[in-house]
């Protein structure tokens, strides 16, 4: 009943301040997490690698754990 989200395992959505949210459980620690988009001022979230003229390179996408920092390759 609840969306996908690239592969994530995602253990429940909900609305919060009227954006979607979705739950996940990191793969690595098992810790449940808001799955954000992440940012430049944020640790966790979506990442990914920029090539010499700052386009997003989207192959190198991967999220980043908000609990202990492990990196969940797609
Ligand atoms: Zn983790």
């Amino acid at each position: 009943m609840f969306d996908e989200v690239d592969g994530y395992s995602v253990v429940g959505a909900g609305l919060e301040g009227g954006q979607r949210r979705f739950y996940v459980s990191c793969r690595h620690c098992g810790e449940y997490q808001i799955f954000e988009w992440g940012g430049k001022d944020v640790t966790h979230g979506i990442k990914w690698d920029k090539d010499e003229q700052d386009n997003a390179l989207s192959e190198t996408a991967h999220y980043v754990c908000q609990h202990h920092g492990c990196v969940i390759e797609e």
